[in-house]
């Protein structure tokens, strides 16, 4: 196979990279791991299937007046947004042999913002605007190397076979973490370069998020918000998790850490969570329709083992991410490695909105010619 640009990934920025050379009618393909698209941003009915309208086990919120680009995007699809549900009273969990104790809130200076349907709503309509067939799932990148012009990438599908794909460059649209973990360069990355990669957090990947799903939001009845924080534990904040068309829900990122989350086990965990609902929002908490489980830090495709024991936001630092031979046929542009919002949606987006606009430039002053649909 040979085609200009492979996208490596097919999360936010990696779909917003394909859109954007779309738009630039430059010949690419997208190789996506996943048998699913969207990444981190993962949004489900209460059954746990990916959903058109649903509850976000990844990303739930942005800001859009400290936003502006992924405002604009949100408003470019034709996608509505909602502010995140915060009328009412907030609870506080101190100590585990007192009542948690609830307390009006502080008016939040920059509300956080829900897209309408989830943040899986924006996947898919980034998504449909684009050829099926250059949508490759269920397929790893496993190796790439440096062939004069030219990068070789190899491709193993789900069924085990090997593929190889041939670019004139690589946009590697996943955190770098992850990239250099599992993914082979010849030649090698300078080590600095390595190192940088390794040590830089992949936002959110240590984390685990809990829902329970109602028949009804009991809390708003009894004027709580849905928010809660807890000293205690296993949650250590609780938000209302309602969806814009009304399926009452209420999650929490857990407090308990991954290695303790792998030994507890998901039934434990389930159980010490309904209990602290319970505590904090009342008896009606116990018995949800649904729930709703996902730990991101026992997800290959989002962690490696470093994100078990160290997490953290990456720093933004303007120094560049490749060096070396790869420069010319090599960028990064995941959330990750944005100067202004590392780790966010909004990042992902301005990342993948740099690459392509360097890309464009590099291939418009003579760059690789590799796979145009004219050669
Ligand atoms: C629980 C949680 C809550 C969050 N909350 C928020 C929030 O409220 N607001 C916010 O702005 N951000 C939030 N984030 C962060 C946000 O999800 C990310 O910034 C964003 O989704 C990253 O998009 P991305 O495309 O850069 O990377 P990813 O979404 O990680 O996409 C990378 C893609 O690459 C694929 N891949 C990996 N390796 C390979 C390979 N070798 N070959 C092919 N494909 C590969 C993966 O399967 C994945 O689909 C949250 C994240 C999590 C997990």
């Amino acid at each position: 196979m040979r085609t200009q640009v492979a996208i490596v990934g097919g999360g936010l920025a990696g779909l917003y990279a394909a859109r954007l050379l779309h738009a630039a009618k430059v010949e690419w393909m997208l190789i996506e791991a996943r048998d699913r698209l969207g990444g981190r941003i993962l949004t489900v009915d209460e059954a746990g299937q990916p959903a058109d309208d649903g509850f976000d086990l990844g990303p739930s919120w942005y800001w859009p007046r400290m936003q502006p680009v992924l405002a604009g995007l949100v408003a470019e699809l034709g996608l509505s947004s909602f502010e995140q549900h915060s009328d009412g009273d907030v609870v506080f969990e101190r100590m585990s042999r007192e009542t948690p104790q609830r307390f009006r809130p502080v008016v939040q200076d920059q509300q956080s913002f829900r897209v309408a349907g989830g943040t899986g709503a924006l996947v898919h309509a980034v998504a449909r605007g684009l050829p099926r067939e250059r949508l490759v799932l269920s397929a790893q990148v496993t190796a790439m190397a440096l062939r004069g012009e030219h990068v070789e990438l190899v491709i193993r599908h789900a069924d085990g076979a090997d593929e190889t794909l041939v670019v004139g460059h690589v946009i590697a649209a996943i955190p770098p973490r992850l990239l250099e973990a599992t993914v082979s360069f010849t030649p090698e990355q300078e080590a600095s370069v390595a190192r940088r990669w390794r040590d830089t957090p992949t936002w959110m990947a240590p984390h685990a998020k809990f829902f329970a799903v109602y028949d009804r939001p009991f809390w708003r009845d009894a004027g709580l918000s849905g928010t809660a924080q807890s000293m205690v534990g296993p949650m250590a904040e609780m938000h209302d998790a309602t969806t814009a068309s009304g399926g009452p829900g209420l999650f929490g990122f857990l407090r308990v850490d991954a290695e303790q989350r792998a030994a507890l086990g998901e039934e434990a965990l389930t159980r010490a969570c309904l209990d602290q609902l319970a505590r904090v929002f009342g008896p009606d908490a116990r018995t949800p329709r649904a729930i709703l489980f996902k730990d991101w830090a026992a997800d290959p495709r989002t962690a490696t083992a470093a994100d078990r024991s160290a997490g953290g936001h990456p720093a933004p630092d303007p120094a560049p991410w490749v060096t070396g031979p790869w420069k010319e046929h090599l960028a990064l542009a995941g959330s990750e490695t944005s100067p202004t919002e590392p780790g966010y949606l909004a990042g992902a987006v301005g990342e993948a909105g740099r690459a392509v606009a360097e890309l464009i430039k590099k291939l418009g002053a003579g760059g690789s010619r590799v796979g145009r649909s004219s050669d």
